[in-house]
């Protein structure tokens, strides 16, 4: 396993934002800015289905499924929310853990 913490390439800084960006037909993307020097960092493209926003609970997922044009039975999705609400929730642990006993948590 590899953990990494993001840093701008231009200035060093690690005092990122991240820009939710939704365009019809098109896969969310996230944008990436440096709040340091303002510059572009990285762009992600969300895959169909992969984006989980914590504390926003099983109606804000199934919104997000809906948008995807992801149209399955419900208790099926309620049942993938929670695994994936489970697994989002280890894998921060996971990776906070890691930086932390790197000494990367700053
Ligand atoms: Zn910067």
């Amino acid at each position: 396993m590899e953990v990494h913490r993001q840093t701008c390439q231009i200035c060093g800084s690690r005092k990122l934002r991240n820009i939710l960006l939704r365009e019809p037909k098109t896969a969310d993307k996230v944008i990436v800015q440096c709040t340091e020097c303002k510059e572009l960092v990285a762009r992600y493209i969300i895959a169909k289905g992969g984006y989980y926003h914590h504390a926003k609970g099983y109606e804000s997922y199934l919104r997000g499924l809906t948008r995807d044009g992801d149209f399955m039975n419900a208790r099926i999705m309620e049942n993938e929310y929670l695994e994936i609400k489970e697994s989002c929730e280890k894998e921060f642990d996971t990776v906070t853990g890691h930086l932390s006993e790197q000494g990367k948590d700053d």
